[in-house]
């Protein structure tokens, strides 16, 4: 009997001639999980299709911008609206205003906003205005974290706390990273041993308030206490990179959830992306008026960009936070995404295999580890070939996790009771086939 063709496969030798390993972002190459990625012919709320028309439940949802789920009809209509309009004009529109408007009534420490077109660029952008702002060159980041591509980010600690970081990608300088001081995610001692030796030369204090770069870690709460009061002091600036919470964790993002338990916490900058584009290439950095003033054309810091604030984008953006910002959104999301991660702890259990799970608003992590990690580190020892086997297990039954375990997952408010009950159905038999551990 020969097998049927597997149109995935088809397409990923068709592709792998063309782009570069077949993809045009790394972790869509299932590298880390083996095998081949799924390609997506269409995908309508919770679910979509692969290249074999099999449906799988997605809790991927484009790594966080599809908070409603995919194809929801007000969004739609929204971007057909717009299309009609036109699609890009290089001149200003008052979409662009209007989503400026909404993003500051949402989250309040950004006085002021602008429009860019991808989280990279954002956060990019957000280190060199906290640099102009300041005059100062340093800028700590944590280990663990990912603010985007831009060179002067990809880096790893160096040795000690007097060496800057070494670059982590090819093709990146070692000047270009001579400044970037990286350090491990809530060890308060360290951020403080930093400042203490560089404070007064330090631009900004960049980091993920909960990080979903390794999977899902929180900031503990007197980390981020003391990273603010660290700045202060030395007139650094705290960029918050919200790319992946904004909008997703809570309707004022994670800043919000520390506000509650930090009297008066507030970033200097806020980085955004994901979500507030609901899809489409959208993403912002902001802060207070004084910072943000000094953004070219008002001041000596250069930014732009061809399609900044596109008006499709921007329709796409609104008509989503239009739905994100009704009473009870973020309750009844983060319902649902309780549900998915009890239940996967209890399928677990069952099963014997080690688990643990956090989640906030619509964003969850789980480790086959029995207590959750505090910083990158512990977040790989999980055992990678069993995160590997559950991963496989999940897929071939329809439920389609990210690719690696040091990444978040995401439920939209399109995940049902069923859609739920059905991936702990599959999670059940997939850690069963893992066996105890
Ligand atoms: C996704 C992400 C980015 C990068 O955004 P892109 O749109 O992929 O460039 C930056 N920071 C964080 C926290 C992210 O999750």
């Amino acid at each position: 009997m020969t097998r049927p063709t597997d149109l995935n496969d088809t397409l990923f030798q068709r592709a792998r001639r063309v782009i570069p390993g077949g993809v045009n972002s790394p972790v869509r190459a299932f590298q880390a999980v083996g095998g081949t990625p799924r390609f997506v012919q269409r995908a309508q709320g919770a679910y979509f299709w692969d290249a074999n028309g099999k449906r799988h439940i997605d809790y991927i949802g484009s790594w966080g911008p599809m908070i409603l789920g995919h194809g929801h009809p007000a969004v739609v209509e929204a971007v057909q609206q717009a299309l009609l309009d036109g699609f890009s004009f290089g001149a200003p529109t008052e979409r662009e205003v209007q989503l400026a408007e909404e993003i500051i009534r949402y989250v309040p420490s950004m006085e002021m906003v602008r429009l860019v077109s991808s989280g990279t660029e954002a956060g990019m952008s957000a280190i060199r205005l906290a640099r102009g702002a300041t005059g100062r060159s340093k800028i700590i980041k944590f280990n663990g974290c990912y603010h985007g591509h831009a060179d002067s980010l990809l880096v790893k600690a160096g040795s000690g706390l007097a060496t800057f970081g070494h670059a982590t990608s090819a093709g990146v300088p070692p000047e270009v990273v001579q400044h970037t001081l990286v350090l491990e995610y809530n060890d308060v001692a360290q951020l403080e041993e930093a400042f203490a030796l560089h404070g007064d030369n330090l631009a900004c204090v960049i980091m993920e308030p909960i990080a979903g770069n390794m999977n899902f870690v929180r900031a503990s709460v007197p980390f981020m206490q003391r990273a603010r009061e660290l700045c202060t002091l030395h007139g650094a600036l705290l960029i918050l990179d919200e790319v992946m919470t904004g909008f997703r964790v809570a309707l004022g993002g994670a800043q919000s959830v520390y506000a509650q338990q930090i009297p008066g916490f507030a970033p200097d900058i806020t980085v955004l992306g994901k979500v507030i584009g609901g899809g489409m290439p959208l993403a912002a950095f902001g802060g207070k008026r004084a910072v943000m003033e000094q953004l070219a054309p008002l001041g000596p810091v250069y930014q732009a960009g061809t399609l900044s604030g596109n008006p499709v984008a921007t329709a796409c953006g609104l008509a989503t936070l239009a739905q994100v910002s009704q009473p009870g959104f973020y309750d009844r999301l983060a319902g649902s995404t309780r549900a998915l991660t009890a239940g996967l702890a209890g399928a677990a259990k069952e099963a014997g295999v080690d688990f643990c799970a956090d989640s906030e608003g619509g964003m969850f992590g789980f480790f086959l580890l029995p207590e959750l990690p505090q910083n990158y580190p512990a977040v790989m020892e999980t055992d990678r070939e069993r995160f590997n086997a559950l991963f496989h297990g999940l897929l071939d039954r329809g439920v389609y996790i990210a690719p690696a375990l040091y990444e978040a997952g995401f439920v939209s408010a399109a995940h049902s009771a069923a859609d739920i009950e059905e991936t702990v159905a599959a999670a059940r038999a997939a850690f069963a086939a893992l066996g105890r551990k």
